[in-house]
């Protein structure tokens, strides 16, 4: 990055220099379901109905079961030896108190787990679920990490989602969790139908002033027998082509803080499951793509990263 070596500050970077080794993720479905697709509303217009957790088994499988299970499978691959417990699908801290805690404490009883994330939105965030959090944290000597669905900081856009909140409320839940000395991690999306490069810029800007840990940017999928899918279909909407992915990706990155991990910069779906991925191409291409590209510019995460802590002073001479 700006001293050279890297071009964006990778996830297992992080994971190792917090762990010292390499870290994986067990991904965990629960028997929950999302505000978003209850009461009648139907959900984000490009919700699957799975809780975009493609590779979760079945949620009537016991949470210790999934993890020994997945545990064993990457144990074996890849030789690790520490794990985070990842509540995936859906919005995890959409359950009844004691049955959060009683899910989340299930998980740790397995062996070799050295954190929790917990997946939700940003409007089920609240201080009971955190103080439960915290005792969990202090009794069992684990990290908490809350990861919040964001997408996009347009509103606009937002609502035309129906996602079912705005960004007051993301950022509402990001400071509250921030008393609690969690980390966060936030999930965004860079091409959204109505969204623009500015929006890719103002969303890397806004995550960077609120000091989010880590981030995962995913390309837009749409996914079959979803509303998005119907728009996609009929012609109502677009998806803007590689080359402005691309583009929004890097101006992403260039306004990111240098500080932030980045978990993953495109989906990792399985194409059967949708009507639109990754432009046809498997996520590793379009990464070899965009490296190609930053190389060739000189672009790196953070190379834009001067507007906070009152930047406009800096012009003042002697300031
Ligand atoms: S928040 Fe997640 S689970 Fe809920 S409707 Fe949206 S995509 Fe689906």
């Amino acid at each position: 990055m700006k001293n050279g070596s890297k071009l964006y500050y990778a996830y297992s970077d992080y994971l190792k220099k917090k762990y010292g080794e390499k870290v994986y993720k067990l991904p965990i479905n629960l028997p929950v379901s999302c505000p978003n697709r209850t009461d009648g509303k139907k959900g984000c217009s490009f919700c699957a109905g799975c809780g975009t957790g493609f590779e979760a088994m079945s949620s009537r499988i016991s949470v210790k079961e999934q993890l020994e299970q997945t545990k064993h499978y990457i144990a074996v691959r890849y030789h690790a030896h520490k794990f985070i417990a990842y509540f995936q699908n859906y919005t995890n801290t959409f359950l009844p108190l004691s049955e959060f805690e009683r899910y989340v404490k299930e998980a740790l009883e397995v062996p070799d787990i050295a954190a929790v994330s917990i997946s939700t939105r940003p409007d089920c965030i609240r201080s009971d679920y955190l103080d439960v959090l915290k005792n969990i944290s202090k009794s069992y000597k684990t990290d908490i990490s809350v990861e919040l669905g964001l997408q996009t900081v347009n509103y606009h856009t937002l609502s035309a989602m129906d996602r079912g909140h705005g960004l007051a409320e993301f950022i509402d839940a990001v400071l509250l969790i921030r008393e609690y000395g969690f980390e966060t991690c936030t999930h965004v999306i860079l091409n959204l139908p109505g969204d623009e490069l500015s929006d890719s810029v103002e969303t890397a800007r806004v995550i960077s002033a609120l000091k989010i840990d880590t981030v995962k940017v995913h390309s837009l999928y749409i996914a079959k027998n979803t509303r998005l899918c119907k728009e996609f279909t009929d012609g109502a909407i677009s998806v803007c082509l590689k080359e402005e992915y691309i583009k929004r990706v890097i101006a992403f990155l260039e306004n990111l803080s240098p500080d932030i991990a980045v978990e993953r910069l495109f989906s990792r779906v399985p194409e059967k499951d949708a009507v639109f991925s990754n432009w046809g191409q498997s996520w590793w291409a379009l990464r070899d793509e965009l490296t190609a590209q930053m190389l060739s510019q000189g672009s790196y995460q953070g190379r834009c990263f001067h507007y906070l802590n009152g930047a406009a002073l800096d012009k003042i001479q002697g300031a």
